[in-house]
């Protein structure tokens, strides 16, 4: 009750309305004061120490203003026309993306800027689809649905099929239900996982083939009505919306439901796309690789707005610095075709070198969401990252010490393990990179916005950007001190 008191007193000392005991519905308006907090002026920075000082040009507001960019290359892409819109691997709105990089990159003042280009292989598009459900009298049209990335698609006329609801398809959910030749209605729990929300971890989407369903519709049950693009399942798979979801659902609970279910999907050979590096020599023949991957499917402002951000305020920080003082040649990799299969392919630049250390950027920052009832809520907080060091104890410990200085908050337990590459071991293609050096990845993508039409620069606060950029440049100046023995793993113990 005190703490209620203390809380309640507090948010009227700044002007907010607590809305604890109003409807929950209820607009939120106050009298007096603001009814919602603004996450980027609710914390003011601390001042810097005279030692952290040298990172004061690393700004979270200049890269939430290179995560805008981006966003608005998509938008652009969108507004083309383009289905399946983002800045999409081979697609002409996405290599506009490259001089722009190519531009910033040179406006730090980096003389060594080139332009690999990248022959893709044959890239995946879904170029129509529509889904109407009939049943009880009446009909649905949901505007929310979205193929599921990779996904097969329908013969041209579509398919008819009825629909099954199978809850979170788990074997109790589909005990006497049958989908066999039907349309198989998947609710899947949004947890924050590496690879996906429940469907995936409980075998949802794979049960349902192996029990012959025709097609999937899958509900993300993200609160609201987001469109979703993510795990396909080896049968036609659409994502759907929560609020669709729900009345399809509603709709199958009152009788046979019968669905209309079309998705084209093509194939597309001979599309290039281009890795865009900037490096800054240093005074060994050491080498470390910092990478980005630039594409993204929607706004991709979390997916990979905040890497590239991250990147470029690492390559303008570092071109700052002389020569002389880099022990190592940092390469600044703005990279190509992360959904598109080609995201190792600047291993085969003539600049990538047996590397001492890779670098992933990848969704570095993100405001923390919470569900209130059935809505999805931000908050002041910022969205903790998931985090390998796959390298020396060294290493580690340098990488802990820095994210902890400047409070970048993180999971307590390392994903996957940190092994040297195994002699002759062919890894493949996508953890290639990570493996076959001492490599350090952090990332954020949980599911209530990952891959979505909602991951929008609204939801990536410049006060996220700002600590986890300095993270990486303390990080990068303590390897900087390390051998490069230091730095690999211990061949004893
Ligand atoms: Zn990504």
């Amino acid at each position: 009750m005190q703490i209620r008191k203390l809380a309640a007193s507090l948010l009227a000392a700044l002007g907010v309305v607590t809305a604890c005991n109003a409807q929950a519905d209820q607009p939120r308006t106050a009298r007096g004061g603001p009814a919602s907090i603004d996450i980027e002026s609710y914390y003011s920075e601390a001042p810097l120490s005279p030692a952290d000082r040298k990172y004061a040009d690393i700004d979270g507001k200049q890269m939430k203003g290179w995560v805008e960019d981006l966003a608005a290359f998509s938008r652009k892409s969108r507004d083309a026309g383009h289905r399946v819109w983002g800045r999409i691997a081979g697609d002409k709105e996405d290599a506009e993306t490259h001089k722009w990089a190519v531009d910033l990159f040179r406006s730090f003042g980096i003389a060594d800027v080139h332009v690999q280009d990248i022959a893709l292989p044959p890239q995946w598009r879904a170029t129509s689809w529509d889904v109407v459900a009939r049943g009880s009298g009446k009909v649905l049209h949901p505007e929310s649905v979205f193929p599921a990335e990779l996904t097969k698609g329908t013969p041209p006329q579509g398919l008819d099929l009825e629909a099954v609801w199978v809850g979170l398809g788990t074997e109790a959910d589909f005990a006497g239900r049958d989908v066999r030749g039907k349309l198989a209605v998947i609710y899947s729990w949004p947890t924050s996982y590496p690879h996906g929300h429940s469907a995936l971890w409980l075998g949802a989407m794979k049960r349902a083939v192996d029990k012959g369903a025709a097609a999937i519709l899958i509900n993300r049950a993200v609160p609201g009505n987001q469109k979703v693009i993510h795990l396909w399942a080896d049968v036609p798979t659409l994502y759907i919306g929560t609020e669709d979801a729900a009345a399809l659902r509603d709709l199958i609970a009152q009788g046979p439901v019968t669905v209309h279910f079309a998705l084209s999907v093509t194939s597309v050979p001979g599309l290039h796309d281009a890795n865009v590096w900037a490096t800054l020599p240093g005074t060994t023949d050491e080498a470390v690789y910092i990478k980005a991957h630039h594409d993204a499917f929607f706004e991709g402002a979390l997916d990979n707005g905040t890497g590239v951000a991250t990147l470029m305020a690492l390559a303008r920080h570092y071109a700052r610095i002389p020569r002389s003082q880099r022990r190592r040649t940092l390469h600044f990799i703005y990279l190509a075709g992360h959904h598109g299969s080609a995201d190792h392919l600047w291993l085969d630049d003539p600049a990538a070198k047996d590397p001492t250390l890779v670098i992933n950027l990848e969704h570095t920052a993100l405001v923390s969401f919470m569900t209130f009832g059935n809505k999805l809520a931000t908050t002041t907080a910022i969205e903790p990252l998931r985090w390998t060091v796959n390298g020396s104890r060294k290493l580690g410990e340098a990488f802990a010490d820095s994210c902890s200085h400047f409070g970048v908050n993180l999971y307590d337990q390392m994903e996957g393990e940190s092994a040297p590459p195994e002699p002759g071991k062919t890894y493949p293609d996508y953890s290639r990179p990570m493996q076959i050096a001492p490599s350090i990845n952090l990332i954020a993508s949980p599911q209530w916005v990952y891959h979505s039409d909602e991951d929008v620069p609204a939801n990536v606060p410049a006060r996220a950007l700002t600590p986890v950029a300095r993270g990486f440049a303390r990080l990068l100046d303590k390897v900087d001190t390390m051998s490069r023995a230091d730095i690999r793993w211990e061949t004893t113990k």
